[in-house]
């Protein structure tokens, strides 16, 4: 059975999860699942969803994913320069709401983009371990350098979206390790510590897009819910290209969890 867990059921976590403490004071998961093949929700409790999120789930669905909470401000350009890389030149775009804010968002459009075909996009989110430092826990660096091959031959944009450890923060992310290294997979880490499974936001990428005035792309992914992000948005994705890195011993287990429980097209595993 296939399950589908949609994040929209409880907007104001935007997981599904509702995490309610349980009378010893820890947390656990409640919620709504849909099975995939219907429309009626089930409300299970809280061990029996927490079952069902280890055991079954194979999707994880934004249906707001592409919706701007209306209380935040509107991203700007800031400022842009040349910055001529290894893989070509690319325009280096800051979007940020605040002129002040020290961590804006980037896009790094290629010289060769052609912005009235459908551009070849990847939507990165941070991870400092991975993409600066070659951490092989998970294969965001590796995902990076790929797509940063793929972008040098014909152009394309990278949106390098500041959501660090999935959008938990490097602090979260490191405690989060320690769970993984006694045995926790990815997504139970994150719930031990009452974090959200992913708390990424991919409504920034279409508005960026939509600054761009980027209306067609090729998606650089094996992440289904990237193209969810998209589906109520005026953007659309023509294809989907997988960014296929092969695994090694200290990822192997990671990959899995992504592929097996959050839905990641990573056939090779
Ligand atoms: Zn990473």
């Amino acid at each position: 059975m296939k399950w589908i867990l949609r994040k929209d059921i409880f907007p104001e976590k935007k997981t599904g999860i509702n995490r309610l403490p349980n009378p010893v004071g820890k947390f656990f998961p409640t919620g709504f699942v849909f099975p995939a093949c219907g429309n009626l929700p089930l409300f299970l409790n809280q061990p029996l969803l927490y079952f069902v999120i280890n055991r079954f789930l194979t999707e994880l669905i934004s249906m707001h994913a592409s919706k701007k909470d209306s209380a935040q401000a509107p991203l700007q350009l800031q400022a842009q320069a040349v910055i001529p890389t290894l893989w070509g030149n690319f325009n280096m775009i800051a979007f940020s709401a605040d002129a002040d804010d020290w961590m804006p968002h980037l896009a790094l459009v290629h010289e060769k983009t052609d912005v009235n075909a459908p551009v070849v996009l990847r939507l990165h989110s941070e991870c400092i371990t991975g993409d600066l430092f070659g951490s092989k826990r998970c294969d965001c660096g590796e995902q990076l350098l790929k797509a940063l091959e793929v972008i040098a031959e014909n152009g394309g944009i990278i949106l390098y979206l500041r959501q660090e450890g999935r959008g938990i923060g490097i602090i979260n992310k490191l405690k989060a390790y320690n769970l993984q290294d006694r045995g926790m997979n990815t997504i139970d880490a994150n719930l031990h510590l009452g974090l959200e499974v992913d708390a990424r936001d991919y409504a920034i990428a279409v508005e960026i897009l939509d600054i761009l005035g980027i209306r067609q792309i090729r998606l650089l992914t094996n992440n289904p819910e990237k193209i969810v992000a998209f589906e109520h948005s005026d953007i659309l994705v023509t294809e989907r290209v997988p960014l296929i890195i092969a695994p090694h011993e200290e990822n192997l287990d990671y990959l899995r969890t992504k592929q097996e429980a959050m839905g990641h097209l990573l056939k090779m595993l």
